[in-house]
């Protein structure tokens, strides 16, 4: 940040009274612009054996594989993000959503926080961001293709629950997110 968003001038970085963090104060009108992770909600949407994929049609990662998600907005609960990013980017339908995976990024300040959800119906397409919107069976996963190793952590977390019909809320370490990304030799982002 080098401007502030309410007066125009100038921003520096310092200390406020008060505070243990540097952050950005306007040297005009004083205003503190605190600046705090994002929260990404999303769907692993689930039609019997099968779970939907979105190709991404965007950067970063355009052309690989995701799970629905995307920014949290004001006015709306987690719940509510995970369901709209699944009709905006599958034009999907969801019920019955459950909160299952949850990651902290503290190197990119975002939390993710990913629901398992039942496709209502058959009825989706690759919405505004996907270049196309599939189901796929665990076999036939693109494990070398997936966007981001939260998406590929979180299918390994939902096909190994999936064999004793849990599913406990995962909340990954960094680690778990390491090692996903040591097993999927092509993934470079
Ligand atoms: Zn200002």
């Amino acid at each position: 940040m080098k401007f502030c968003s309410h007066c125009g001038n100038p921003v520096s970085q310092l200390v406020p009274p008060g505070d243990n963090r540097l952050r950005h104060v306007c040297g005009h009108c004083t205003t503190v612009h605190y600046q705090n992770p994002r929260i990404v909600a999303g769907c692993l949407p689930v039609w019997g054996e099968q779970v939907l994929l979105c190709r991404r049609a965007i950067e970063p990662r355009r052309g690989y594989w995701t799970l629905p998600a995307g920014f949290m907005e004001n006015g709306e609960t987690l719940e509510q993000a995970a369901a709209r990013e699944t009709a905006e980017e599958a034009c999907a339908r969801v019920r019955d959503l459950s909160l299952y995976t949850l990651f902290d990024l503290p190197h990119i300040n975002q939390v993710y926080m990913l629901f398992r959800a039942e496709l209502v119906d058959l009825d989706f397409a690759a919405g505004e961001e996907s270049l196309d919107v599939r189901l796929f069976l665990e076999s036939e996963i693109p494990w070398s293709e997936l966007a981001f190793p939260t998406i590929g952590r979180t299918l390994e977390c939902y096909f190994a629950d999936r064999q004793q019909h849990v599913y406990p809320v995962r909340n990954e370490p960094l680690e778990a997110l390491r090692a996903h990304y040591r097993n999927t030799s092509n993934f470079v982002g």
